[in-house]
């Protein structure tokens, strides 16, 4: 899966609830946190040019679980890692997954080109479409229309509050 699919995907279950405890900016951050250490470090920085390796491992899940119980509003993030690691389908890949008991990570012949190439595949393009229309309809649910709305959802987590009487419309930082 790509980008967009691991960004959106984890918003799902949470489309259309009217208030629950869960940081959606924490939940998409975890759905690309995997992606965001292992492709710059596997492709760019180690010789193995793989771009699943420590945080696409069990390992890795368990970690955050664990300091996600400890401090439970880093919760999301472990959340959103293990539906990372479900949409890649990792469990397929059990000498990654489990590293490292069963062994180094595998070097690939990986080419940035064949990345650009998978979005022609219809499979993953539905993915990524389909994320991008749950982001969209996450966003209009939570009433954010405009830029600045989006700038305040991202850096305080607030939503815009509804338009009251003659009134403007303004952010309420405690509604989630
Ligand atoms: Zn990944």
């Amino acid at each position: 899966m790509m980008p967009l699919g691991h960004l959106g995907l984890p918003l799902m279950p949470f489309l259309g609830r009217r208030a629950y405890k869960v940081d959606p900016r924490l939940l998409m951050l975890g759905g690309i946190l995997p992606d965001l250490i292992d492709k710059p470090l596997g492709h760019l920085v180690l010789t193995m040019n793989n771009g699943r390796i420590f945080a696409h491992t069990l390992l890795f899940a368990v970690v955050l679980l664990s300091a996600g119980i400890v401090f439970r509003k880093l919760l999301p993030l472990s959340l959103g890692v293990s539906f990372h690691h479900l949409f890649d389908n990792l469990y397929l890949e059990p000498r990654s997954t489990l590293w490292p008991l069963m062994g180094p990570f595998q070097a690939s012949d990986f080419h940035f080109s064949s990345w650009l190439t998978a979005f022609t595949d219809p499979q993953v393009f539905g993915w990524e479409l389909l994320g991008i229309l749950v982001i969209m309809v996450y966003l209009v649910q939570k009433g954010i229309r405009t830029p600045r709305d989006l700038f305040c959802f991202a850096i305080k987590g607030s939503y815009p509050q509804k338009i009251v009487k003659g009134g403007s419309r303004g952010t309420d930082p405690k509604r989630h």
